[in-house]
């Protein structure tokens, strides 16, 4: 028998409602920073993976689209996918792609560069998204940087989607980065307390 559902197995719906918001109001992708923040404190403080094994919305909502859903053809993902060299690659190129999102970012507080309104999907098509700007209180800057961090949210949902499809629902957590850079915070809180006991 199923165990009784915790509040939660229900964040899915935040994460839902987070992609939502952002196509009406960019500045909620701000609040994606908590997915940034959230895993990285409690591998740091706790030394496990309970973020991604409890708390993780995307991680949930894949579950539930290509599980229960039925979208995911359940396929088992190729051996290189699962590899080092794929796996650390790739959270290379996401944080080299990340700090490049921040730079721009930087420009456009800087009065070197204008804002964009645009959301970049897979880091190359640019998506207009002027609807989802309504002017601020504060420098561009603070707008820039939603639609940027919006892009990386939307990029690896949809990126985890399409591996979702054509693999096992869960896919994408086998070279996510935040996945990848809490196991490597693990693995190094781990190794220095056992060599303090
Ligand atoms: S690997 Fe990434 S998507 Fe998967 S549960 Fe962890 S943080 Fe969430």
């Amino acid at each position: 028998m199923k165990g009784k559902k915790k509040w939660y197995d229900y964040l899915w719906i935040a994460s839902l409602a987070y992609l939502i918001l952002g196509f009406f109001n960019i500045f909620f992708a701000w609040l994606g920073l908590f997915c940034f923040f959230i895993p990285l404190a409690i591998a740091v403080v706790k030394g496990n993976k309970a973020y991604c094994n409890k708390y993780c919305g995307r991680g949930q909502l894949f579950s539930l689209a290509g599980g229960r859903f039925g979208l995911s053809l359940k396929k088992d993902i190729p051996g290189w996918m699962r590899s080092g060299y794929f796996r650390y690659g790739f959270l290379i190129f996401f944080f080299a792609m990340f700090f490049l999102m921040l730079w721009n970012t930087w420009l456009v507080f800087a009065g070197a560069k204008n804002l964009g309104t645009v959301v970049t999907l897979l880091w190359t098509f640019k998506l207009p998204w002027h609807w989802a700007y309504h002017g601020a209180l504060f420098s561009d800057g603070v707008a820039q940087f939603a639609f940027g961090f919006y892009s990386v949210m939307l990029t690896s949902t949809v990126l985890g989607f399409l591996t979702m499809v054509l693999f096992k629902p869960r896919s994408w957590c086998v070279y996510c980065p935040m996945g990848t850079m809490t196991q490597l915070i693990c693995k190094a809180k781990n190794v220095t307390s056992s060599q303090k006991q």
